[in-house]
């Protein structure tokens, strides 16, 4: 069992990522990861001394882990501000992966998703 994995199904081994972090656009368009816990001192420092507080709020948002319940590909996206479709299949049906937790495997639809035992530190914002 993957230790790089969040999510498993103990019946079929089908394994998720689970990311839900900050980020600033830089000015060439990128998302840049605002580690914790001072998400805000990074988006800062790449938007420049100057950055107003509407401009901020603006460039900077939330990454979140998702799934396509049609291909079982995982998407990182913002889900206030980014269109939720699957970037492998163009399916509008994902979920967010943590609603997925206690939930019938999408996979094998025989086990229940639970947090990987091996996984202990949850990256979270
Ligand atoms: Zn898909
Ligand atoms: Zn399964």
């Amino acid at each position: 069992m993957s230790k790089d994995l969040d999510f498993i199904c103990p019946k079929c081994n089908f394994g998720l990522h689970f990311y839900l972090y900050a980020y600033v656009v830089n000015d060439k368009g990128e998302r840049v990861f605002c580690p914790p816990p001072d998400p805000e001192a990074t988006a800062r420092k790449v938007l420049g001394p100057n950055v107003t507080d509407e401009l901020l709020k603006r460039r900077t948002g939330l990454n979140e882990s998702f799934m396509c319940k049609t291909c079982l590909m995982e998407a990182v996206l913002d889900g206030s501000k980014d269109p939720q479709v699957c970037p492998a299949c163009r399916s509008r049906d994902l979920v967010r992966t943590k609603d997925l937790l206690k939930k019938t495997c999408p996979k094998c639809k025989k086990g229940a998703i639970e947090e990987n035992p091996a996984r202990k530190a949850q990256p979270v914002v």
